[in-house]
């Protein structure tokens, strides 16, 4: 297998990439802005870019790079041998990065990569497979400015402990504090309870120290009816979280955001149908379930009418 895999070393794995825009200050200042960098050689006229951006100017954006200019066959040969031999998880593992040449706003970015390597068969935590290396050159008016490599593992993924998995775990505990603990104690009440600005009247929720609508600090409760519908939902398949699925197996369950008949909403489940049968508008009434001896969460079961 390796013998064959190697086979596709020094192959190409994308060429005649070119960048969506020069190398431009608008995008700079915004990568500087979110890594917190206040460097001034990355600001001003005589600005160069981060060498760390280089990755970012050979990224296609949301709707990817002009037709022709991606994967090569070479590439999508090698990952279908991979999947056929069993290797279908990827992960990245790392990426270097190699700096040549400054870059500076105007500059017209082209680049192409090329598959480096292909590591003998490994084992890891996640599972046996292989590591692919491509390495990707970026080229600035036609000049090599720096190199980028990035590394996968394409493996098997190692068998699961499905006697671990077959045990659910708790659900997660709410962290309760100065500002939601007088909701907590109304669940321990069976009592759903609504914040009511004491000033405006505005009734607020999930619970929060000020008003949303003047400001105001002080507040006392109203105990919702608990009628309510289903203003929108989603439905969990993956990553699978076994607490919150209704029979602990991780299978898909139903998130919703319920309106209260109060007009405020929350997030919670919908019990008494299946996942795929929840629907906007659909009545709800509040119950309260067990989850566990040390937990009762408000949950909303489909009313029989729905
Ligand atoms: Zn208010």
């Amino acid at each position: 297998m390796h013998a064959l895999l190697r086979a596709y070393e020094g192959r190409a794995a994308a060429t005649g990439g070119s960048g969506r825009d020069p190398v431009n200050l608008p995008m700079i200042r915004h990568w500087c802005e979110a890594m917190g960098d206040t460097s001034p050689v990355y600001r001003g006229p005589a600005a160069t870019a981060p060498p760390t951006m280089l990755q970012a100017w050979t990224m296609g954006g949301l709707s990817g790079h002009p037709a022709g200019t991606g994967r090569s066959a070479a590439y999508d040969e090698m990952f279908a041998l991979l999947d056929g031999a069993g290797c279908t998880s990827v992960v990245a593992t790392d990426c270097e990065q190699e700096y040549l040449r400054p870059l500076r706003p105007g500059d017209r970015i082209t680049f192409d990569t090329v598959i480096e390597s292909v590591s003998p068969r490994k084992t890891t935590a996640l599972g046996t497979g292989y590591f692919v290396t491509t390495r990707t050159d970026v080229h600035a008016e036609g000049e090599l400015a720096g190199t980028h490599r990035f590394r996968i593992l394409k493996y098997r993924p190692a068998r699961r402990n499905r006697d671990a998995e077959r045990k659910a775990p708790a659900r997660p505990r709410p962290v309760v504090n100065r500002d939601n603990a007088g909701f907590w104690a109304g669940v321990a009440e069976h009592r759903l309870l609504i914040q009511r600005c004491t000033d405006c009247a505005s009734l607020r929720f999930p619970w929060l120290p000020g008003c949303n609508t003047c400001g105001g600090a002080e507040w006392d409760t109203v105990e919702a009816s608990g009628e309510g519908t289903v203003f929108s939902h989603v439905v969990m398949h993956h990553p699978p979280f076994p607490a919150f699925a209704p029979n602990g197996d991780g299978g898909p369950y139903a998130v919703a955001l319920v309106e209260l008949a109060e007009g405020v909403r929350i997030v919670s489940n919908v019990i008494g149908v299946p996942y795929d049968r929840v629907r906007v508008g659909m009545p709800v009434h509040l119950e309260f379930l067990v989850a566990d001896p040390e937990l009762e969460l408000p949950v909303f079961r489909a009313s029989e009418s729905g």
